[in-house]
């Protein structure tokens, strides 16, 4: 189970804090930051009453299966099997229009080429790093790359790098949970940084 069904908490990652109800600016917090909010625990209890059917994608090509893990799904031509994330009715890469299939997205890629973002918006924490990750087997995505130092010694273009899903901070007008996707180094193939803080 990928996700824990009593406080959708994701296996394995220490769960972004669960604050409050209002729609607020949109505020980027490191994985394990922790709120420091005396009713934090009447938040959570708050947010278990929500989110009884589940957070809500955050993007309409991260796909929740009720029996399965989180997944990034392209479609893919039937002609050429060039990899899109949106629909579309033609085939930037062959011309063709014959038709699309929905495709599970492997979870591993290599980094294609990132950036590393030192002014945002306000309340959006900085540094990070952007990235555009091409995965095995096609699709090509961008999103931020974490569990990393964000510094060119660190982030190298080729690494590789696996996605991760995890409860974002920010939440929709009716206190719904999103789930969100990083990326991370590939935690089987190196150590992961900062991962005993
Ligand atoms: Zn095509």
């Amino acid at each position: 189970m990928w996700i824990d069904s009593a406080t959708h908490e994701l296996a394995g990652w220490q769960p972004v804090e669960a604050v409050a109800t209002a729609p607020g600016p949109y505020v980027a917090r490191p994985p394990s930051a922790t709120h420091p909010n005396d009713d934090s625990t009447k938040a959570i209890d708050m947010a278990k009453e929500t989110v009884a059917t589940g957070p809500i994608p955050v993007v309409a090509y991260l796909k929740i299966p009720d029996d399965g893990d989180p997944h990034l799904e392209g479609q893919a031509c039937d002609g050429c099997g060039a990899i899109f994330l949106s629909e579309r009715s033609t085939c930037s890469g062959c011309g063709r229009s014959d038709g699309f299939s929905a495709r599970q997205l492997s979870k591993y890629g290599e980094l294609y080429v990132f950036s590393i973002v030192h002014r945002s918006l306000p309340g959006v924490e900085v540094p990070y790093v952007s990235a555009i990750v091409d995965l095995d087997g096609g699709g090509t995505v961008k999103g931020n790359l974490v569990n990393i130092e964000p510094d060119p010694e660190h982030v190298k273009m080729g690494m590789p790098v696996e996605t991760i899903y995890q409860i974002a901070p920010q939440r929709d007008e009716a206190g719904n949970p999103y789930l969100t996707y990083y990326f991370q180094p590939r935690a089987d193939l190196r150590p992961r940084p900062g991962s005993a803080a």
